[in-house]
């Protein structure tokens, strides 16, 4: 087996063994996006590559060396599978006029691609639910999405596994301050910094805070904390986000340290963290980013939004012993014989007539082995189908979980098969 074909590393199958829990997720999700009042929007997987540049930054991981970027060669145009999904909402939403009569609310779901190095919990094709706000000033909706946020952790059983840290980037006055006193800072220290730090150290001097190097830890710990440059709007900006938190009783951190790995973000940026999942700790993030829309071009619409890992999701709620949904038919129709096998057909349709899910036993075998694949379904009932019952249309009923007893039923009169919670 020396040539066998392997998905692509870093990108995951979804086995139907794992899909349950993903559509428990998902359903979980759509529900309280529903109770809040976002309306779903899908963009294209890819995007021209100037669109994630401008948006998250030149000089930031994902665009530096993370995004699967490609020529089209029949016409010569940079294209990039998504890397996220911000900079492609607040496009859709330029390129569609859809803030012509106020804020609006929207929700995305799908695949990112990113060319990280793959490890439990990383993977360069994975998953996010993302929620963006575009065109409503003020608090109000960064206080919104903390509380759905924490919401939907008590929803999803994970609440006891997660903690909140938020941080304000401020304004561009402040960010402008800072960036100064970061430079002289790292100059300082040039002694100190690994390469990436250097070469960021007037590019892009904020994205050294970012690092992920353990050696420069102590040195980006002492530097000069943008949450002392805010001005007295951010400072009131912060101050509400706090206080609605508190008002909801919500804890959480202040990290002066949090500046989160895309340009684009101002004001509140916040992380739900865990400490379960190993160095893949952060589970949603996002926060405010007011110049992204007209910085691509659209009128000034300020915004706020945040992102989920679904994988990194799935594997918390693992954690804390959530049982995923049982996905089985409510009957497994057994059929021997050359009649029975042509009224089978006429009988499964009659069984979901009448509104049950039913799966059909193919390929033939003894009733021995066809019962045991039945009971292998986790169905409810076997329906047993012989030459007898074909000939007078009917099924016998076998119980196959619990007591219960053997009965032969009509088509016409299949409805007592229902489960009662599904009435
Ligand atoms: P990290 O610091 O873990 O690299 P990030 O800051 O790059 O995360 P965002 O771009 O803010 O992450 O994406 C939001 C969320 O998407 C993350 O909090 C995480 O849960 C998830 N995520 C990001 N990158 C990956 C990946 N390569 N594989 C799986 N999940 C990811
Ligand atoms: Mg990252």
């Amino acid at each position: 087996m020396t040539n066998t074909l392997r998905a692509v590393r870093g990108m995951n199958d979804i086995l139907p063994t794992e899909t349950p829990r993903w559509r428990q997720f998902e359903d979980i999700l759509r529900a309280l996006l529903a109770s809040y009042g976002y309306r779903e929007l899908r963009t294209p997987i890819l995007e021209q590559t100037g669109l994630f540049k401008r948006a998250i930054g030149e000089v930031t991981d994902i665009v530096e060396k993370e995004m699967y970027t490609f020529v089209d060669e029949l016409n010569g145009e940079s294209l990039t599978l998504r890397p996220e999904g911000t900079a492609s909402a607040a496009r859709a939403a330029i390129e569609h006029n859809l803030l012509f009569d106020g804020g609006k609310r929207l929700w995305y779901a799908g695949a990112m691609f990113r060319h990280e190095r793959p490890q439990k919990g990383r993977y360069r094709q994975f998953h996010q639910i993302g929620v963006e706000a575009l065109g409503f000033t003020g608090p109000d909706l960064d206080i919104e999405h903390l509380l759905m946020t924490a919401r939907l952790w008590k929803r999803l059983g994970v609440d006891a596994l997660v903690r909140l840290e938020i941080n304000s980037l401020g304004g561009a006055d402040a960010r402008a301050r800072h960036r100064q006193k970061l430079i002289a800072y790292f100059e300082a220290n040039q002694a100190l910094l690994d390469d990436d730090a250097r070469r960021r150290l007037h590019s892009n001097p904020l994205r050294i805070l970012d690092t992920k190097n353990p050696a420069m830890r102590e040195l980006v710990d002492a530097a000069p904390r943008l949450l002392d440059e805010l001005d007295e709007t951010a400072l009131a900006h912060f101050g509400a986000v706090r206080q609605g938190l508190e008002d909801a009783g919500i804890a959480y951190t202040v990290n002066p340290r949090l500046v989160r790995g895309l340009d684009y973000y101002n004001h509140t940026v916040f992380e739900w963290i865990t400490d379960r999942l190993g160095a893949q700790g952060t589970v949603c993030a996002g926060g405010r980013y007011d110049g992204l829309v007209e910085q691509l071009g659209g009128k000034p619409a300020p915004a706020c939004g945040y992102a989920m890992g679904v994988e990194r999701l799935l594997a918390l709620m693992e954690e804390a012993g959530v049982a995923p949904p049982a996905e089985a038919p409510d009957v497994y129709v057994v059929n021997v014989g050359e009649a029975a096998g042509r009224f089978a057909w006429r009988a499964a349709e009659a069984l979901r007539d009448a509104g049950l899910d039913v799966v059909l036993h193919g390929g033939g075998g003894s009733f021995k082995s066809q019962m045991k694949k039945a009971d292998a379904s986790q169905a409810r009932y076997a329906a047993i189908i012989g030459d007898d019952e074909a000939a007078a249309a009917e099924i016998t009923v076998k119980p196959l979980r619990g007591d219960g007893e053997q009965r032969r039923l009509p088509l016409s009169n299949l409805h007592s098969l229902l489960p009662t919670s599904k009435d």
